[in-house]
């Protein structure tokens, strides 16, 4: 049985890594969770899969859930959320918090030296030349699951070397705005952005979608991940 400590439970991400540990649940075991303010979503994973930590950000949202869930361990420090991440029974930490808030949770993660499963961009965005080598010098492993990452992971030798490989191209497959003139953007607002014809994500990555700031972050991501020099994708 392996352990998960899910961060970001109660987004887009959260959901269907939740779905992957409902559909295998002789061999996965939702140990923790973290999330930012929704009590509703989290009472809801609580009663659904009883994981016996929680880690709530927003002090309002903890309070609340303290009360209702005197049993269990409700989690709000700094401090705390560390232990959690460190503990030794936690096999997998998923990093799914958005945005740079994510950032803090990645580093202590692969700072304790966890098998990381890495949602969060952000964080790799915005600090991969601090996380992939502290990652290799505390003996984390970094599993990539933003889904094109994930396939190129998938891709590459066990040993994750690139020296094979002419070209990796991420591409895109068409947000909300493909078929619309250059002429009309104009008139586009962020509740447009937010209907992605494919995907139902959350609302950050939605309008990073819809404007392609995803597809730049993207090239980052996998730039830091992969080691690669910047001729070998597009
Ligand atoms: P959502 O907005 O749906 O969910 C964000 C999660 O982060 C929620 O659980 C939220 O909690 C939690 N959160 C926010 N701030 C904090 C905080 N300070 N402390 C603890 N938890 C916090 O986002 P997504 O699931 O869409 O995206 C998550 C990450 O995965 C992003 O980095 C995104 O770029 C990446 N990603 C997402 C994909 C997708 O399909 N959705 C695809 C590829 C990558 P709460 O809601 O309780 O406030």
């Amino acid at each position: 049985m392996k352990n998960i400590l899910l961060l970001g439970a109660t987004g887009s991400i959260g959901d269907s890594v939740l779905s992957v540990i409902k559909q295998n649940s002789d061999s996965l075991n939702l140990y923790g969770i973290a999330a930012g303010k929704n009590t509703e979503k989290a009472a809801a994973i609580i009663k659904n899969f009883s994981p016996k930590n929680i880690f709530i950000d927003d002090i309002k949202a903890y309070d609340e859930i303290s009360s209702s869930h005197p049993d269990k361990n409700i989690l709000n420090s700094d401090q705390e959320l560390l232990n959690l991440i460190s503990d030794d029974k936690v096999d997998i930490v998923i990093s799914a918090i958005v945005g740079f808030a994510g950032l803090k949770a990645s580093l202590m993660a692969v700072n304790s030296g966890k098998t990381v499963l890495i949602a969060n961009k952000e964080s790799i965005v915005a600090a991969g030349d601090i996380l992939m080598p502290l990652a290799k010098s505390k003996g984390s492993k970094i599993i990539p699951i933003d889904s094109e990452h994930n396939a190129i992971f998938q891709c590459l030798p066990a040993d994750k070397s690139t020296t094979d490989v002419s070209k990796i191209i991420i591409t895109a497959s068409g947000g909300p705005f493909l078929d619309i003139p250059l002429s009309k953007l104009n008139n586009i607002s962020p509740k447009d952005a937010l209907k992605h014809p494919n995907w139902e994500m959350g609302s950050k990555i939605s309008i990073d979608s819809a404007t392609l700031v995803n597809k730049c972050l993207e090239l980052i991501e996998a730039r830091y991940l992969f080691d690669l020099n910047e001729k070998l994708f597009e």
